[in-house]
């Protein structure tokens, strides 16, 4: 006999149990349950369904005999990235200097999606240029689309604009260089890349499965650095630092709350806020430590903020001659890769 196999994404049913009423979602979870118990166990059928909020799975789905296997795909490491990698590039006309191991080596944390994307935008750029092979220029070039957002050349900066960039994107590169555990710069730019006026973009050594404290300060003290240079060169500070103050803010939170990282409060979780709004969970759920607590909580996520800002302004102030030098060599070049930063600061983070 032979097999026959369905796959089905149990993501496309998910806005429906959402957001929709009570009926809709029971509907579809029962025309589901229908569909499978009408197979015998002699069928030779395999179903497979895949989601990506496995959290939300009404429990009657999970019993044995409808889906009893479940496997959690994470991100993929180096050689899912190869391999990935390989699929879709297939059928795709490659030139000799394009090696699949040093793209796979060379994108850390990008998803499967990710990738395909990568591949598509290379041969999009191949092929604008009427070339007949995808080179390596191309996907080094899909990489920082993909990874920055597209240029936007037609955005008018002001000379003004574009040495606060250029300052704010240095002092990033700057503090980066100089935190322990911090991860390499791969490129900086002050050209208008998605919503951004400029970019810098970190590349990991590796695929990280945990973070440590260490690394973990070292982003928020590098994702302030932005911030600290506007304010030391040009005494004045800017909305431009905003999504920065945001991550920060949020990796300093989850120190604290979920992650057990801070001193003074231990390893207890005090819950994860954004989480159980996201859940649809109920907004005014029952907080489960008191009004004093909360106030320890904040000030210790203030504790750790201010504590790296104040590491970044340090390094900063003592490499102030540095600043100036990659700012303007920023303003000239507009991008700089890690050979050029490296040329130019003189050290390359650990
Ligand atoms: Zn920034």
């Amino acid at each position: 006999a032979t097999t026959e196999i369905y796959t089905l994404s149990l993501h496309d049913a998910l806005p429906i149990w959402q957001s929709g009423g009570h009926d809709e979602r029971e509907q579809t979870l029962n025309q589901l349950l229908v569909e499978m118990d009408g197979f015998t166990s002699t069928d030779n059928v395999i179903l497979i369904a895949a989601t990506n909020r496995p959290d939300v799975l009404d429990n009657a789905l999970l019993r044995p005999g409808r889906f009893d296997r479940q496997i959690t795909i994470d991100k993929p490491d180096i050689r899912g990235r190869e391999g990935i990698l390989a699929i879709h590039t297939r059928n795709t006309p490659l030139a000799q200097d394009v090696d699949i191991s040093i793209l796979a080596k060379s994108t850390p944390g990008f998803s499967g999606a990710d990738l395909a994307n990568l591949v598509n935008e290379a041969a999009l750029l191949a092929a604008r240029n009427s070339k007949e092979l995808i080179t390596a220029e191309d996907f080094e070039q899909a990489r920082d689309k993909v990874m920055m957002g597209p240029e936007r050349k037609s955005l008018f900066l002001s000379e003004k604009q574009k040495k606060l960039t250029a300052y704010h994107e240095a002092g990033h590169v700057l503090v980066a260089a100089n935190t322990d555990g911090a991860d390499p710069i791969h490129k900086v730019t002050i050209i208008p890349r998605g919503r951004s006026l400029g970019l810098t973009a970190y590349l990991p050594i590796e695929d990280r499965y945990t973070q440590s404290r260490q690394y973990l300060l070292a982003m928020i003290t590098y994702a302030l650095g932005g911030r600290v240079a506007e304010e030391l060169m040009f005494n004045e500070i800017t909305t431009g630092a905003a999504n920065d103050i945001e991550r920060a803010t949020d990796l300093a939170r989850r120190m604290v709350r979920q992650w057990g990282m801070s001193d003074r409060l231990g390893p207890i979780n005090y819950g994860d806020s954004h989480k159980e709004v996201f859940l649809g969970k109920d907004y005014s759920h029952v907080r489960e430590y008191s009004e004093e607590t909360a106030m320890q909580i904040d000030n210790e996520v203030r504790t750790i903020i201010m504590g790296c800002m104040e590491d970044a302004k340090k390094i900063l102030t003592d490499k102030k001659e540095l600043l100036h030098r990659l700012a303007e060599t920023l303003i000239e070049k507009e991008t700089l890769n890690a050979d050029e930063i490296t040329a130019i600061i003189g050290t390359t983070p650990l």
